[in-house]
């Protein structure tokens, strides 16, 4: 859960001021302005300094407490000395262990934590937008079938400053400010709902993205949609990121085939708590549904979807499967997609064919990872 990676009391810009201990545990980045400012004072310094940090941590993107040269030379010296910087000189930031770039620009990052273990995030451009996919675990629990990061299950939850830097990392290795982003690399972030809430602040106030430009997507944990929903509203104001629920199967037979975990959670419930986050968010869901050539793509499978789906104000994005080593799912045929999209658009659900990006760059989520540290 996020608060094992990351002390539970949240720091963000505009948030009531967090008692002292609370900033000890945890690098700079991810703080808000106020939380800066208030940690500066705390040093001695004047409150201005936390300006100065905000600048360098978010707008220029330092990556070593050293490079802030605005800051006192005798300050930062003896920072780095000290939590929470620690004697590395360490705020937060991942090292890149591999870059993969496929022909579309799409580029896969592997990012080292502090503590040995590495997550994927990709950037994927496209006209006047550029997106981040973002890991909120190492690794993943969920252990769904066609998933690659499911394979190695999960080593930990990401902490509000893995995920942020996820983000620098891609603004600097693009040369451009990410418009988008998705949580829709490794892990799941609803085991992770705190950490996820408080770095979309974190992405808003300090980044100066949209919520609106941000989605989170699950494959459903029982009870937690309708807490999504609430914490959303009390930390951020307003829960306008979108989210994206991996259904994937029409029936709730096929979607255990495909997702263990959806035992515990019949496809009913799901959706109830699906209707129940829109009572509170106001905003619609979208669904994902990933396309396995004859298992999940058939007439019969898109007819069962819009019926499930009737009356519920949605989209439905269709993923075509994208191969990994260990699995015997089959891509879905061009022709198997076109008609599942018809099929749905005929039945008036709104519905949308996802791009295959980057498929030379390792496209599933957790292959390049699977790839380096297998
Ligand atoms: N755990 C969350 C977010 C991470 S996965 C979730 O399940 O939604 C993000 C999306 O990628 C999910 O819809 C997932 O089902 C999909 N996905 C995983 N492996 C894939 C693969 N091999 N091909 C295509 N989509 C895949």
């Amino acid at each position: 859960m996020a608060s094992d990676a990351a002390p539970a009391t949240a720091i963000a810009a505009g948030s009531a001021p967090e008692p002292a201990a609370a900033t000890e545990a945890r690098p700079l980045l991810g703080m808000g302005l106020s939380a800066l400012e208030q940690w500066a004072q705390q040093q001695g310094q004047a409150r201005f300094r936390g300006r100065q940090l905000h600048d360098w941590l978010y707008a220029k993107g330092a990556r070593r407490l050293e490079e802030v040269s605005v800051l006192p030379k005798a300050w930062r010296e003896g920072l780095a000395a000290t939590p929470p910087t620690g004697a590395s000189d360490w705020i937060g930031r991942s090292r890149e262990l591999h870059r993969s770039v496929a022909r579309d620009g799409t580029t896969k990052l592997l990012l080292g934590t502090h503590d040995g273990l590495s997550i994927e995030t990709v950037g994927i451009p496209a006209e006047g937008r550029l997106t981040v996919c973002v890991s909120s675990q190492v690794g993943c629990p969920m252990a769904c079938r066609f998933c690659a990061t499911g394979k190695g299950g999960l080593q930990r939850s990401l902490a509000v400053h893995e995920v942020v830097d996820q983000v620098l990392s891609v603004r600097e290795v693009m040369g451009e400010r990410p418009s988008h982003v998705v949580f829709m690399g490794m892990g799941e972030p609803l085991l992770n709902v705190e950490a996820v809430l408080e770095a979309i602040d974190c992405l808003c106030s300090d980044l100066g993205m949209a919520q609106r430009q941000i989605t989170v997507s699950t494959v459903g944990v029982p009870r937690t949609l309708p807490t999504l929903a609430e914490r959303a509203l009390e930390r951020l104001g307003r829960a306008q990121f979108t989210l994206a629920v991996s259904l994937h199967a029409p029936d709730q037979r096929l979607r255990e085939e495909l997702i263990p975990t959806a035992h515990a959670y019949p496809i009913e419930a799901l959706l109830e708590d699906c209707r129940r986050y829109v009572a509170i968010t106001g905003r619609r869901v979208s669904f994902e549904y990933i396309l396995l050539g004859g298992l999940n793509d058939q007439p019969r499978h898109a007819a069962a979807l819009a019926q499930l789906l009737r009356g519920f104000q949605s989209h439905v994005n269709l993923i075509p499967y994208n191969p990994i080593e260990e699995e015997e799912f089959q891509r879905p045929s061009p022709a198997a997609v076109e008609s599942f999209r018809r099929s749905l658009q005929e039945r008036h659900v709104a519905v949308s064919v996802r791009a295959s990006r980057g498929l030379d760059a390792d496209a599933a989520c957790g292959q390049l990872r699977r790839r380096l540290t297998a």
